[in-house]
């Protein structure tokens, strides 16, 4: 697996000269199977810059998995190029989010007046299979789906390829259980012994006192699930809109 980062702003995105660093675009990883597969998490606006160099390739098959409903791991969608091709095919592979799945959710993104392009005049052809409550496979990448816990619900998802482990868990609050959420013990055993681990840590531990029950970690919560899971690498993602380069780097 080859994976990259295209956006992990979480809530809104930003521009500025004091978000370089760790970039402004909201929610969008892009993970390339030995098989060949693309398989996009997310469509927050990080994935415009990827469509546009996915475009540039000539990659014409897509597979997408969205961790949940909000905004922004969403509002990107309609400035994925590909979308506007008609060679271009996308399986989505599909949960409900309080009780609304996939394919409503695109339509109600790509819906004017929202936006003036109708899901159903879109050019590509997209196909839905069930991406929750059971493993299922893409080319050679197994894929594995974990409650969250967080407002609305949402998904989160282990990565395994020859023996080698990516969790990806955004929007999730470690501290507080929602409605479906898991307890932290769960999460360890769901990470343990990963290659890599990507979580949410939108919050100081100084700040999540004032945050509980918004749906997102201080990232000391992070640290003490990465270490009891005994994870091998650990990446912060969802940082909280208002945090620049020179307040991530000094904490
Ligand atoms: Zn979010
Ligand atoms: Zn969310």
């Amino acid at each position: 697996m080859v994976i990259t980062c295209w956006g992990s702003r979480g809530s809104i995105p930003v521009s500025g000269r004091e978000y370089i660093k760790y970039g402004g675009d909201t929610a969008c990883m892009e993970i390339r199977a030995r098989s060949g597969d693309i398989i996009i998490v997310d469509a927050g606006t990080g994935i415009r810059r990827l469509g546009n160099k996915l475009t540039k390739e000539g990659i014409q098959h897509y597979n997408f998995i969205f961790t949940h409903a909000h905004w922004d791991h969403i509002m990107g969608l309609p400035f994925f190029k590909p979308l506007y091709s008609n060679q271009t095919k996308i399986k989505v592979f599909r949960c409900p989010y309080a009780g609304m799945y996939a394919e409503k959710l695109i339509t109600r993104v790509l819906t004017p007046p929202h936006f003036p392009v109708k899901y159903s005049d879109l050019s590509a052809e997209f196909t839905y299979e069930d991406g929750c409550p059971h493993t299922f496979q893409i080319g050679s990448v197994t894929v594995v789906p974990i409650h969250l816990s967080h407002p609305n619900g949402g998904k989160g998802y282990k990565f395994i390829e020859n023996e080698k482990a990516f969790v990806f868990l955004t929007d999730n609050e470690l501290g507080y259980m929602h409605p479906n959420g898991l307890t932290l013990n769960d999460y360890v055993r769901f990470s343990s012994q990963a290659d890599l681990l990507i979580h949410d840590a939108e919050f100081t531990p100084e700040e999540y006192h004032r945050y509980i029950e918004w749906g997102h970690s201080s990232y000391a919560d992070v640290l003490k699930l990465a270490s009891r899971a005994g994870v091998k690498k650990l990446g912060l993602f969802h940082l909280n809109q208002d945090r620049t380069d020179d307040a991530i780097s000094s904490n």
